[in-house]
């Protein structure tokens, strides 16, 4: 790697490697079994001069599966945690109809149906066609199937389209041309309006061993360091942050234009700060190792005891980690998924197969690997009737345990 994507710095060292790996949402298919899949590296860097973490080689997008079977409606927590973002922004922003709220990555419309519903008028942007399709079909939103950067930006500008609030959930991290992002942003914010954005929390990350987080598809780990450097290179100003839980461990930065009044909130002061006091300390192979030795551990011992174990979720987080550990079909028979899209379809690398979560109540595995241990409190209520029958889930992350 020559230089940060960010800054453009050449101060760029080695921060944690994968190896070789497959494409996380790469699926395939049967009659793909016998062909060789490709395999990319994916190495971390970290830039010495502004703070980001970032992939070292980037794979061409159009190589990239994408989220385009990941529909964010899928999941009941994500669509609470929508409507509750957008109706405290409705009241804390005094929104009206002469309001326009515009979602980057704006996903089947889980968030801004919201606001329609508040009578805001609305405005998403989702490059995949089939899911832009289900927002403008079902939810009657419109929406634009575009990339979002620059000339996106500069085109709203001359349709006289200004917000009020722009959402970007878990877009960020995917973007390579990050700075053309920022100042899209910028570009299509109104002076005193307000970018809300959520991004996965890299200092968790590091902190709990998250690194199922990594894979081709995200090209940056964000600190608030980093990005406070970001946003104020673009003319804007994090004036608050919060940390979630969702994801793992998320920020959500809220950016307004830098005027004089614009004021950093202790919340962003205080993380800058023990970001600085930690940074010495940010390095993630050890808790990753020590994961791994615990868990394949655990995993070939139930199956040495003639347990049968089973996945949940046929995730990109899944793939990152079953392939870097090197857990495969003599372990793990089948993962299960609720997606329609992916049954049928087997793991990249591991080539486990995936069958539907009724699965589960079929053949009643003893135990089963939650991939998708970011959503843990809704799929082990989903699958409380697996449970009930003596069912056990192995959760991995933020620490392993069993229940
Ligand atoms: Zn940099």
């Amino acid at each position: 790697m020559k230089a940060c994507r960010a800054c453009g710095s050449a101060q760029v060292n080695s921060f944690f490697s994968l190896g070789n790996m497959p494409l996380a949402n790469a699926l395939l298919a049967h009659p793909q079994l016998d062909m060789e899949e490709p395999r990319y590296p994916l190495d971390l860097s970290f830039c010495q001069e502004c703070y980001l973490i970032q992939l070292d080689q980037i794979v061409a997008p159009e190589k990239l599966f994408s989220e385009y079977l990941y529909f964010s409606s899928f999941s009941t927590d994500m669509v609470h945690h929508a409507c509750a973002i957008a109706n405290r922004l409705v009241i804390e922003r005094n929104l009206t109809s002469d309001s326009l709220i515009v979602e980057i990555a704006s996903n089947d419309g889980y968030l801004l149906q919201w606001y329609q519903k508040s009578d805001i008028p609305v405005l998403g942007i989702e490059p995949a066609q089939n899911i832009a399709k289900v927002a403008q079909d079902e939810k009657n939103i419109p929406t634009r199937v575009e990339f979002f950067g620059v000339d996106l930006a500069q085109k709203l500008n001359r349709e006289g389209k200004q917000a009020d609030i722009i959402h970007a959930n878990n877009v960020m991290a995917h973007v390579p041309d990050i700075n053309g992002f920022v100042q899209g942003i910028r570009l299509i914010l109104k002076p005193e309006g307000m970018a809300v954005i959520e991004v996965p929390y890299a200092v968790d990350m590091i902190e709990r061993g998250e690194f199922d987080t990594i894979y081709h598809e995200h090209v940056y780990y964000f600190s608030v360091t980093a990005l406070d450097k970001l946003f104020k290179k673009h003319d804007l100003i994090i004036k608050q942050v919060e940390r979630i839980s969702i994801h793992g461990g998320s920020l959500r930065l809220f950016v307004t234009p830098i005027t004089s009044a614009a004021q950093q909130e202790d919340s962003v002061l205080n993380l800058l700060d023990s970001e600085k006091q930690m940074r010495q300390q940010w390095q993630l192979d050890l808790k990753v190792k020590q994961l791994q030795v615990e868990l394949v551990s655990k995993l070939r011992d139930l199956k040495k005891a003639g347990k049968t174990i089973a996945a949940y979720g046929a995730s990109a987080k899944g793939s990152t980690l079953l392939n870097y550990f090197g857990i495969g079909r003599e372990i793990i028979e089948y993962v299960v998924d609720r997606s329609i899209y992916k049954q049928g379809k087997y793991m990249p690398g591991v080539l486990i197969p995936i069958l539907p979560p009724s699965a589960l109540s079929e053949r009643q595995p003893d135990y089963v690997l939650l991939l998708t241990w970011n959503f843990a409190a809704e799929i082990l209520a989903q699958q409380s009737e697996y449970r009930t029958r003596g069912g056990r889930f192995i959760v991995p992350l933020p620490q392993l345990y069993e229940v």
